[in-house]
């Protein structure tokens, strides 16, 4: 099979011929639709995530279908589409997994990152682990559901918000724009803070009610920050109400800078956000379903894979990259 393989941090995927990986026990193998390309892609090829094995086949965003069962696997049967998400595995059996905190177990294991993910024709992955889709959609508009969308989904839930508050979106790229629709949904107002035009016309166009990188016409009720800087979370917390939580969507980022107490001050709070759990995959996924949700998506050949990356980085994208192989 084809696949775009990282050999080493800091330089570009490789394309390569393979062969197809073979299905473990408990495993299953999907013929890849659709792979979604994410931020932490691009912090795996520039370094800022350790590299857990190499060469390595990013890609944590798989839409396919099951082609082959591993030994031990009952469901789901072959023939049936699938998506794939970045939790590849957990313990299920320490003190995070059983308080419901799957996405914080020590011994967890991400696709594309401990094992091979979907930037190439075929993946494998746990069978337990894996998501079945909504039918209306297509594998494209799917893909970006998987990494994007979920974290967008459970970082609207860590912030706290509730039906009818104003809600921050800091950073305009392939997770906000599903946030939003999420937000607007749940009778939110949506303020969306991006520095690039073509961002804030696509956040306007979706509903936002106001798009800029000044101060906002009202105080937030909630916040997510989407964008890999620290100092957008002094920025972040200038707009909020007390009381309000802000919650930080980055696997990685630089430095939180030094800040005045007087932000946090008045039980303002801030958390991270860290992976997500096999349930909120399945609330979003239904939720996705239900809104319904439509992923704005620019589509690459999977030979292309360092081009779509070049892009997440320079913040190019609209909405979000997906590649087929
Ligand atoms: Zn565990
Ligand atoms: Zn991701």
């Amino acid at each position: 099979m084809r696949a775009m393989r990282l050999h080493a941090a800091g330089r570009p995927l490789a394309l390569d011929e393979v062969p197809p990986p073979e299905p473990g026990p408990g495993e299953v193998r999907i013929r890849v639709g659709a792979c979604g390309v994410c931020r932490t892609d691009l912090h795996l090829v520039e370094g800022d995530l350790p590299l857990r094995r190499s060469p390595l086949i990013p890609g944590h965003q798989i839409v396919g279908v099951v082609d082959a069962l591993g030994p031990g696997v009952k469901a789901p049967e072959a023939g049936v589409r699938v998506g794939v998400a970045w939790l590849r595995h957990a313990c299920g059996a320490c003190d995070l997994c059983r308080r419901g905190l799957e996405n914080l177990c020590p011994d967890a294991t991400f696709n594309g990152w401990s094992e091979d993910g979907g930037y190439a024709e075929f993946a494998v992955a746990p069978a337990d682990f894996i998501y079945p889709l909504p039918p209306g959609l297509t594998d494209i508009q799917a893909a970006p559901l998987l990494c994007a969308g979920i974290i967008g989904y459970r970082s609207l839930r860590l912030a706290g918000v509730q039906p009818g508050d104003t809600v921050g979106l800091f950073g305009f790229g392939a997770s906000a724009h599903l946030a939003l629709q999420v937000a607007l949904h749940w009778g939110c107002r949506v303020f969306a803070f991006s520095r690039g035009q073509a961002h804030r016309q696509l956040a306007l166009a979706l509903g936002a009610a106001w798009a800029g990188s000044g101060d906002p016409p009202a105080p937030l009720d909630a916040a997510v920050t989407f964008a890999p800087a620290g100092a957008v979370i002094p920025q972040a917390l200038a707009c909020m109400r007390p009381g309000a939580t802000l919650a930080v969507n980055a696997i990685h980022l630089d430095v939180v800078p030094a800040m005045d107490y007087g932000l946090l001050y008045r039980e303002r709070a801030v958390r991270s956000v860290c992976n997500a759990t096999r349930r909120d995959g399945e609330e979003f996924l239904r939720l996705a379903a239900e809104i319904p949700i439509h992923a704005e998506t620019e589509v690459l050949p999977l030979e292309e894979a360092n081009e779509a990356l070049r892009r997440v980085r320079d913040g190019t994208v609209h909405g979000a990259a997906v590649l087929v192989p």
